[in-house]
């Protein structure tokens, strides 16, 4: 069977590793990137580089979107430049940036007034995962959507779970978002070593505490996943939780921590370095 044509809409850095993957797999591949300067070696790698996402759209059948924030999405799929201008009748969307669900459904109806399929796939995982297939996909939309997906979510991650109608993914990842910064945040004031123990060998033991502990402990914070998205991931997931009557506390202080962090200009440093400006006077 032909693997389809592939748009990537993002090349930072999770898009980055996702556009490889798909390209030493073999997949015919366009790439789009804001600033172009990350966009041009992929040529090198046999991507074709569009001007615009509406270049790039209109060039694939699977159209992944891997940016920034609601905002970002909202510049790469809409306009007269836009991804949904260029993309064909029955191809289908797939947007794996952690967003709001109300973006998602609106993304989502746009897409099928243009007679688009549309999946919302937020991973989980960080950047060694993306340039190495390893990713978790939380996907919310239509079964058929998923399975003509499937081919390529397989080159890409290790997982996908169907969770449910559009805005599924979303709501999920904003929950898990969440309990990550939870843990980080209670390993802050403790005893390290003690605190490490718990954390990545007990029950509320994760990967992405293991990776922000060693960062914290090498002091080196080159991000995997900037400090300024997961203060994002914080924000959404509080909004979300208040729509529906619930008040996300503790996350509320986390973001109040990460929010600091970003004043005194950690922001684009790995999310981790949260610790290093708790520590700061
Ligand atoms: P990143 O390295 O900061 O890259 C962000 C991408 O968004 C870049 O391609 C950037 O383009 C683009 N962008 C930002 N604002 C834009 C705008 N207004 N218009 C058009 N493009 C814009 O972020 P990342 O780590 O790859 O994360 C991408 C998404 O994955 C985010 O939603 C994040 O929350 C989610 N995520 C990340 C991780 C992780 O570990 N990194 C894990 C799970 C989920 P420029 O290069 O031009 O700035």
């Amino acid at each position: 069977m032909s693997k389809p044509r592939m748009a990537i809409l993002g090349l930072g850095i999770m898009g980055a590793g996702m556009a490889s993957r798909l390209l030493s797999a073999g997949f015919p591949v366009a790439v789009y990137n804001r600033n172009p300067d990350k966009a041009g070696p992929f040529s090198n790698a046999g991507a074709l580089v569009a001007g615009s996402p509406r270049e790039a759209a209109s060039q694939a059948e699977i159209i992944i979107s891997m940016v920034a924030d609601d905002l970002a999405s909202q510049s790469v799929w809409l306009g007269e430049n836009g991804a949904l201008a260029g993309a064909a009748r029955g191809s289908l969307l797939i947007e794996c940036s952690t967003l709001t669900v109300g973006w998602i459904k609106e993304l989502s109806a746009a897409a099928m007034q243009r007679g688009c399929e549309f999946l919302d796939a937020p991973v989980t995982g960080t950047k060694p995962h993306a340039a190495s297939g390893e990713l978790l996909f939380l996907v919310g939309g239509s079964a058929s959507a998923l399975a003509t997906a499937q081919p390529v979510l397989s080159v890409l991650g290790r997982e996908t779970v169907h969770l449910g109608p559009t805005g599924s993914g979303a709501l999920l990842k904003q929950a898990a978002s969440f309990a990550e910064a939870v843990s980080l945040i209670e390993a802050g004031g403790l005893d390290r070593a003690k605190a490490e123990a718990v954390l990545t060998s007990g029950a509320p033991g994760s990967g992405i505490v293991k990776r922000a502990a060693a960062s914290a402990a090498a002091n080196d914070f080159t991000p995997n996943f900037r400090l300024r998205l997961m203060a994002k991931d914080l924000g959404y997931a509080i909004d979300e939780a208040s729509h529906r009557g619930l008040q996300l506390q503790t996350a509320s202080s986390a973001l109040a921590l990460f929010k600091q962090a970003i004043v005194k200009g950690h922001g684009d440093e790995d999310f981790s370095a949260v610790v290093k400006a708790t520590q700061q006077k």
